[in-house]
């Protein structure tokens, strides 16, 4: 079995989509970024990819890359499951914390969830999904920034 974390954090500015694991949360305020910004799908393509001790998500896609422009982060992130599942992977589980002063993301959970669940090949069961504020402090607190924390298990194909 191989653990991995992923950590990914945006700044958040009026006037663009927040995206989190595929799913619209704020048409008024969301993620600055060179890809769509999804900082969700990011962090979890960090944890499968630092599980299986591959490079990350800043090498395999990289900004300088024209066409990761405005790029949909869920294609990358079956991109990278193909990755891991080639190295003869498979997925167990994942867990994420997403941080956010605003707004309220929980309700859109499920969705997030049935979104994520074909791109891993892994039952909706095995995706944790959690969000919390920054009590008002930090950028994540000021409403600056979301930050989204993921751990993953990976088990080898026998
Ligand atoms: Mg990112």
């Amino acid at each position: 079995m191989r653990v991995g974390l992923g950590r990914d954090v945006h700044r958040v500015v009026l006037g663009r989509r927040l995206l989190l694991g595929g799913v619209c949360v704020s048409e008024e305020r969301g993620c600055v970024a060179h890809s769509d910004g999804d900082c969700l799908v990011h962090a979890l393509m960090d944890a499968l990819l630092g599980a299986a001790a591959l490079p990350n998500v800043g090498v395999l896609f990289p900004c300088s890359d024209e066409k990761n422009r405005g790029r949909d982060s869920c294609e990358m992130l079956r991109e990278v499951v193909e990755i891991v599942y080639g190295r003869g992977f498979r997925l167990a589980n994942v867990d994420l914390v997403v941080q956010l002063e605003t707004p309220p993301v929980s309700h859109f959970f499920p969705m997030i969830r049935d979104r994520l669940a074909p791109l891993l090949d892994l039952d909706g069961s095995a995706i944790g999904l959690k969000a919390t504020t920054a009590e008002g402090l930090g950028p994540v607190g000021g409403g600056e920034a979301v930050e989204v924390l993921c751990v993953c298990l990976l088990e080898e194909k026998v």
